[in-house]
């Protein structure tokens, strides 16, 4: 498994296409830490509960948001292709396409540039940016796994 090379940074403007706000089933799930979750309820205004009973499911432990049938894997926040709650996103979506279970060339190169318009447009991404995204998706999972814990009591 060849680890994508960002030293020189990589071209990413999002296009809009909303193709990273729709999942394909419990791939791309968005899934929610406590963190996202505190966010969320304090930008709703109402309690973390009342979040999670309005807009969350849990699956196997993991809190994400809400998939209905009728949206066809589209995120519940998702409107006329644009994220309607863009201030207070999810740090899955803050940081991606910079995830670090995308950074090998494979999965980067067959999966990744493919469904994301982005890749390859606009300006450069430099690397120690994308260093500050992975590092963030890092502790972003490892909150998601604490939090999985509980869930599972
Ligand atoms: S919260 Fe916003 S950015 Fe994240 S998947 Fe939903 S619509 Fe897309």
């Amino acid at each position: 498994m060849t680890t994508i090379d960002y030293k020189e940074g990589i071209r990413f403007e999002c296009q809009g296409s909303g193709n990273c706000c729709v999942s394909r089933d419990s791939y791309g799930f968005v899934y929610l830490s406590p963190d996202d979750l505190k966010r969320f309820a304090d930008d709703f205004n109402i309690s973390i509960d009342k979040f999670k009973e309005k807009y969350c499911q849990i699956t196997d432990g993991f809190v994400h948001l809400i998939e209905k049938n009728n949206l066809n894997g589209k995120c519940i926040f998702l409107k006329q292709n644009k994220c309607s709650v863009y201030k207070s996103r999810p740090s899955q979506c803050r940081t991606w396409p910079f995830w670090n279970e995308n950074m090998n060339s494979k999965v980067w190169n067959e999966d990744i540039s493919i469904n994301c318009p982005g890749i390859g447009k606009g300006s450069k991404i430099k690397s120690d940016t994308i260093k500050k995204f992975l590092k963030e998706d890092f502790k972003n999972e490892r909150l998601i796994l604490k939090n999985r814990i509980i869930h599972q009591k």
